[in-house]
C-alpha cells in the first residue's frame, strides 16, 4: 500500500544521563545512510557499554557528560534497505513491514523519486533526516555531535569540523589500534582529515559546525568486516573520554578500551 512517509518516521532516542553537574551534551547518530547496518550496530553497542556502572571508564565519561544517542535516524531508508531518505510529503510503497524501492535506487548514483542523500546539502535537503535532526539539537543542545556511518575503504577514518574538535588530541591513535598504518599501495593512511571552514562541502557536519557552531566528528569503519561495530564503539568511546577528560588511574584510556573489547561475549560488564 501507499503510505506517507510521516506514518513510518519514528525514532529511537537513547538518553544517558547521570551527571550531577553537566558540562557537556554529546549527541551521537547513525543510520544517516539507511544501508549502514555495522555502525548502526556500533552506536547501540555504545549505549549498552555506557549502561554499566561497574566499568570505570563509564562513570568518569558520565560525570560531567550526558550523552543522547540515536542509533537509526533514517527509519525509512533503513526499511527500502536505501542510502537515501524520503522528503517529508512523499508517499511510499510499504508493505510487510519493509519499503519497496528500485535495486538500483538503493545506492549513492539514482534515488527514488522525492528521495535525496540526507548528508548532502542542508539547503536544498527536505529529508526527514534532517527534520529529525533539526529537532534534536533543539531539544538537546548538543556541545559535540558525532555521526557514526560505515563504508570507507580501506581503512577507518575520523572528518572533524569545526574549531574546537582540532583540540581533541591524538584522536587518531584509536583507530590505528584496528588498522594498518599504510593502505594496501604502501601509502601512509590519514587517519583523520580537518574539514575547515576554507572547504568547499555543504555536507550536513559542515553546515551544523560553520552555520551553528557546534562541533562535529564523523566516523567511518571498513566496509563488510566483523569487527567492524565493536571499532565504532571504540572510536566512540575514545572520543568521550577524551573529551570529558576521563581519569583512569594508571591505565591508559586506549588500554582501558581495548581491554573491555577482548571479551567472550560480555565485554560491557567489565
Ligand atoms: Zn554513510
Amino acid at each position: 500500500m501507499r503510505v506517507k512517509a510521516e506514518y513510518l518516521n519514528k525514532i529511537e532516542i537513547q538518553w544517558i544521563q547521570a551527571a550531577e553537574q553537566e558540562t557537556a551534551r554529546v549527541l551521537v547518530v547513525s543510520g544517516v545512510h539507511g544501508n549502514e547496518p555495522q555502525s548502526m550496530k556500533g552506536t547501540r553497542l555504545l549505549s549498552e557499554y555506557l549502561s554499566n556502572p561497574e566499568n570505570e571508564l563509564v562513570t568518569e565519561i558520565l560525570e560531567g557528560t550526558t550523552v543522547v544517542t540515536v542509533p537509526l535516524i533514517n527509519i525509512i531508508g533503513e526499511m527500502a534497505d536505501a542510502r537515501s531518505c524520503p522528503e517529508e510529503a512523499v508517499e511510499v510503497e510499504f508493505r510487510d513491514s519493509t519499503v519497496i524501492v528500485q535495486d538500483d535506487e538503493k545506492g549513492m548514483y539514482k534515488f527514488p523519486s522525492g528521495w535525496c542523500d540526507a548528508n548532502a546539502g542542508w539547503d536544498t535537503n527536505g529529508t526527514l533526516v534532517k527534520e529529525h535532526i533539526a529537532r534534536l539539537i533543539e531539544m538537546i543542545a548538543p556541545t559535540l555531535i558525532i555521526f557514526n556511518h560505515d563504508w570507507t575503504l580501506t581503512q577507518g577514518k575520523i572528518y572533524a569540523y569545526g574549531p574546537e574538535v582540532y583540540d581533541i588530541p591524538d584522536i587518531e591513535m584509536i583507530l590505528k589500534c584496528f588498522y594498518p598504518t599504510s593502505n594496501i599501495l604502501g601509502i601512509e593512511w590519514k587517519f583523520i582529515d580537518i574539514i575547515g571552514p576554507d572547504f568547499l562541502n555543504f555536507t550536513l557536519p559542515f553546515i551544523l559546525a560553520n552555520e551553528l557552531g557546534i562541533p562535529v566528528l564523523l566516523t567511518e569503519v571498513c566496509v563488510g568486516e566483523d569487527r567492524s561495530p565493536e571499532i565504532t564503539l571504540a572510536v566512540n568511546l575514545f572520543i568521550l573520554a577524551m573529551y570529558s577528560g576521563a581519569q583512569i588511574g594508571d591505565e591508559t584510556v586506549v588500554n582501558r578500551i581495548l581491554r573491555s573489547l577482548n571479551h567472550d561475549g560480555k565485554w560491557w560488564t567489565r
